[in-house]
């Protein structure tokens, strides 16, 4: 007996942060949507120990998850506003503090557990019946056709759809099955990732070090929490990994900033690979990803699922005012002008994270100089000062020009 098959205008692999979120925004257009995820996340329990996957989101991606009538349902469950900034440049330095009311803003972004996001957007598509959510179930195949593709399911399902979406993270399946070719580049460190009790110290700040191992920061969640993330060579990541807990613990107090709130104990730790990867193009016709299916960034500013927002947020504008206008979603032409709008922006934000991964990663003297030239101009209240909050914010798009006349290959 053969599955029947269900025709979709828009069919999205991935419902993780991104993908999820570009459906709901999509949802009330009344297009016919369907969503696939392969893992179901566990429901909300205000009991519970934040997850370690975190994500500092900006403004502009917040507004993107209001459009997306999500917001509120993420903010009622948990997240943890911050108005500053504070990065330091060394062991010795004083530091920069970078400060929402120097642009006039209320806050410079939110830290939010990356499953909350996911369940918020998940529970909007639940009001839908335009959107089926096909979760947990997972590709068996997808044939790529620019006149429409063919997607089967483990479960048995099959769709076909006009547009084809691929959300589906840094492994992309339908990346693969587009044909589109990936340049990856692993850095030579890790991330360990922690999830820690603190006590005293102020809440609304995040704390970032820059160290010639690499990055350090501490990130406030809410209630006693905070999320840390120590980048360093892989070896000794895993190094620091077989630590009984009170060592562990030790380290953390010996090699973090003094200033920092006191860290008083470990929930989780967990490490991942830091690796940069672009997809050489975003966009077939039939055929678009967006995320980390289309491209992954050194996270030491928070900017991953931030891009990812950004990309959402062009190529719903641009299928939203294609399916009013009753023009085709799967055109060429706007997918194109969808991959026009954001490649080079995250291509620019990829290399300026390079500079920064680099630059700071090292004890070469010209570069220690200019890095500190340039965290003290920062520190004047100033243009420079308030573009780089503006970035911070998402108010800006960093263009390639800007990014290559900075750091210069
Ligand atoms: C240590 C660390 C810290 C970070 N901190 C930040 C931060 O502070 N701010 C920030 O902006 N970004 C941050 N990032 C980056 C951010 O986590 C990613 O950019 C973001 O998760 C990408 O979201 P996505 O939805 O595009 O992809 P993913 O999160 O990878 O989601 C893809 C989804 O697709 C599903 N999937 C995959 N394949 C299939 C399939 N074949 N069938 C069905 N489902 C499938 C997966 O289960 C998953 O749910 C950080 C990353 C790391 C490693």
């Amino acid at each position: 007996m053969t599955n029947k098959t269900s025709a979709v205008d828009i069919f999205i692999v991935g419902g993780g942060m991104v993908g999820s979120a570009l459906a709901a925004r999509l949802a009330p257009s009344g297009m016919r949507i369907a969503l696939l995820e392969n893992r179901a996340p566990t429901p909300y329990d205000p009991a519970s120990a934040p997850d370690l996957r975190v994500s500092a989101l900006s403004p502009a991606s917040i507004h993107f998850l209001e459009q997306a009538q999500a917001w509120f349902a993420i903010a009622a469950m948990r997240s943890a506003p911050f108005r500053r900034m504070q990065v330091w440049e060394n062991r010795r330095d004083q530091g920069t503090l970078f400060d929402a009311a120097e642009v006039d803003a209320q806050w410079l972004g939110h830290i939010v557990e990356n499953r909350l996001v996911q369940l918020a957007c998940l529970e909007v598509l639940q009001h839908h019946e335009n959107v089926t959510v096909l979760c947990p179930d997972e590709v068996s195949q997808i044939s790529y056709q620019p006149g429409g593709s063919r997607i089967s399911l483990k479960s048995g399902q099959a769709f076909e759809a006009k547009l084809l979406i691929g959300a589906d993270g840094a492994n992309s399946q339908v990346r693969k099955a587009a044909g589109i070719a990936l340049d990856s580049r692993q850095y030579p460190m890790h991330a360990l990732v922690a999830t820690v009790n603190i006590e005293g110290g102020e809440r609304d700040i995040t704390w970032q070090r820059f160290t010639p191992d690499g990055p350090q920061s501490l990130l406030p969640l809410p209630g006693n929490h905070a999320s840390l993330v120590w980048y360093h060579r892989p070896s000794e990541v895993r190094r620091l990994l077989t630590l009984e807990d009170d060592a562990l613990l030790d380290a953390f107090r010996v090699h973090f900033p003094a200033a920092l709130p006191e860290i008083t104990g470990l929930v989780q730790k967990g490490s991942f690979a830091i690796t940069r990867s672009h997809a050489t193009s975003y966009a077939r016709q039939g055929v678009a990803l967006i995320g980390d299916a289309a491209h992954t960034i050194h996270p030491l500013a928070g900017q991953g699922v931030n891009l990812g927002f950004q990309d959402a947020t062009v190529l719903s504008e641009l299928l939203l005012n294609a399916w009013q206008d009753k023009k085709p979603v799967e055109a060429l032409t706007l997918l194109k002008e969808y991959e026009r709008k954001r490649k080079l922006a995250n291509h620019a934000m990829q290399r300026v994270m390079d500079a920064f991964s680099y630059g700071f990663s090292n004890d070469i003297a010209p570069l220690r100089i200019a890095r500190n030239l340039g965290l003290r101009l920062a520190n004047h209240d100033g243009p420079l000062k308030r573009e780089v909050i503006r970035y911070a914010l998402g108010l800006k798009t960093l263009s390639l020009s800007i990014a290559l006349n900075l750091f210069p290959k």
